[in-house]
């Protein structure tokens, strides 16, 4: 049965995707790179599973979330044959047993002792495990993520791991009013890559080749300047609702 809320959502999320795409391929086109060059990840934290689906009927398949346990619950729930789910959030060396088991990559990276512990889980879960590094490129208080000066001993160490597979790097720009303000993070990010292919060398077949940066508010800025994954949540699903109550202020 279909309900017209339902089918009115399902219409938001058409227009949207569709301003979407073309708003992603126009920035490839300024950045002289082609418009598959660029993967759009579906950022799914607080969006409901009708939601999810609805993305997946219009042909997302890679979906990114936050947290393990939201994104336990979700993804057993949907069941979306070819879906790739990855996690794009904190993680806690306490859930990367449940990481390892749920996401097909793990983008958040943050520290040589979390990488040995999702190396210690692929090797008991008989998997190799993709994994980003994130870069905290604006060396922001609040965020996670490797600084750049460890970056390179970080990654070596880390390239030893031999149940985890380095990709590449991700980052999460600073809050600004203009995107143009966070060009030179993407671009550093894009530098400190090109920096791992020259001195990090990894086992054969893998590759420092993946840049995932942009999110809503700067993804054309991202792409001008490389990036090869986009996440992208309420440019998609629209405006998420608050988080919680007890962590706004008052
Ligand atoms: C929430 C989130 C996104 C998507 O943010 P939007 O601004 O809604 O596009 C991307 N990356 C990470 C790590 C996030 O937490």
């Amino acid at each position: 049965m279909e309900y017209p809320d339902e089918s009115r959502q399902f219409e938001q999320l058409e227009r949207r995707a569709q301003d979407l795409r073309a708003r992603v391929a126009a920035a490839a086109l300024r950045g002289g790179r082609a418009e598959s060059d660029v993967r759009i990840m579906a950022v799914t934290k607080t969006i409901s599973a009708h939601l999810i689906r609805d993305a997946y009927a219009l042909g997302f398949r890679l979906f990114g979330e936050n947290r393990v346990q939201e994104a336990q619950s979700k993804i057993s729930q949907v069941e979306m044959p070819g879906a790739v789910w990855e996690l794009i959030g904190h993680l806690q060396t306490n859930k990367a047993a449940r990481a390892v088991q749920l996401f097909s990559r793990v983008q958040s990276v943050d520290s040589v002792h979390l990488a040995e512990t999702l190396n210690r889980q692929a090797l008991a879960q008989n998997r190799v495990l993709p994994v980003l590094l994130e870069v905290n490129v604006a060396r922001e208080k609040s965020k996670t993520g490797f600084s750049p000066a460890d970056l390179t001993g970080a990654a070596t160490e880390i390239a030893r791991f031999p149940h985890l597979r380095p990709e590449g790097l991700m980052t999460v720009a600073p809050l600004v009013s203009d995107p143009e303000d966070v060009r030179p993070i993407f671009r550093e990010l894009r530098a400190l890559l090109r920096t791992l292919r020259e001195h990090v060398p990894l086992a054969s077949g893998a590759e420092w080749k993946e840049l995932s940066m942009g999110m809503t508010d700067d993804f054309e800025v991202a792409i001008e300047e490389g990036s090869t994954l986009i996440r992208v949540g309420r440019g998609l699903f629209g405006a998420r609702p608050p988080a919680h109550a007890s962590s706004s202020a008052v």
